[in-house]
């Protein structure tokens, strides 16, 4: 049942990859990635007289353990440089790996791409037995994760009933990924709110999805909208949009939290 969650985003992968328009060879490997997400996941879940204490040196050799087939589908399906990494990591010793999860728990990073991938099926987990993270000195308020402190990585607007409004706008969890409620014209990152110096960005070829940034921090994150296609599945639609990415860098921005392709 709590399959679901990997299911829905590898099949939205799995099609979109298919589609002309779009980043394909970024969506083949993020499809894979998502399969071994995945797995990770279903190890933790599976394991006998276990659950996750939400402190994660105590949870570490566990952790570990699910570590290898990531970093196997990392090597086979990867890009190059991040192949050649999941080689190198895999031929390191094991503290190698640790001590990157480590620091990423700590501090975490859109840069630390092995770490992110691995402790986001474990925060996810987490999130679902509702056990908090401990031993993380993070920074808290509106504009971070209420249950992990991280970093939002995307924002959708969906429908919901109790609104009358045309949708509420949500914030997506880097690092959990988990979504909470956010107002509708605020930036992400700096919480600037006059309508002018938000701007919004989309072409037509992505029609439900928009670059959402912020003329004050020069920041920006993309926005998927829902109630315009109920099928989109936004962390992979958001990647689907990929050139989106290159229109705000070529304009002067810089996004809030890349994604695990680097955009
Ligand atoms: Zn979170
Ligand atoms: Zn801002």
């Amino acid at each position: 049942m709590m399959s679901a969650f990997w299911d829905k985003q590898i099949e939205r992968a799995d099609y979109l990859r298919a589609q002309s328009s779009g980043s394909k060879e970024l969506l083949a490997f993020y499809a894979q990635l998502l399969r071994a997400q995945k797995n990770v996941y279903e190890s933790f879940r599976s394991r006998k007289n276990w659950l996750p204490s939400g402190d994660l040196e105590r949870d570490l050799d566990v952790v570990m353990s699910s570590t290898p087939g990531l970093l196997q589908t990392v090597s086979l399906h990867g890009p190059e440089s991040l192949a050649a990494e999941a080689q190198a990591i895999s031929a390191a010793e094991p503290e190698t790996m640790a001590d990157a999860l480590q620091e990423y728990w700590r501090s975490p990073s859109d840069t630390q791409f092995f770490a992110k991938s691995i402790l986001q099926p474990y925060l996810r987990w987490l999130a679902e037995t509702r056990t908090p993270p401990i031993d993380r000195e993070l920074a808290g308020g509106e504009r971070t994760c209420p249950f992990c402190g991280g970093a939002p990585q995307l924002s959708f607007l969906v429908s919901k009933e109790s609104s009358a409004e045309s949708g509420n706008r949500d914030l997506s969890c880097a690092a959990c990924l988990s979504s909470w409620e956010f107002r509708r014209v605020v930036c992400a990152n700096c919480g600037e709110e006059r309508p002018a110096k938000l701007g919004y960005f989309h072409s037509p070829e992505f029609d439900h999805v928009r670059i959402e940034a912020c003329d004050s921090c020069r920041h920006y994150l993309k926005g998927i909208d829902l109630t315009r296609l109920g099928l989109a599945v936004p962390s992979v639609d958001e990647i689907y949009a990929a050139p989106l990415d290159l229109w705000a860098r070529e304009h002067g921005y810089t996004k809030i939290e890349l994604n695990l392709v680097g955009l």
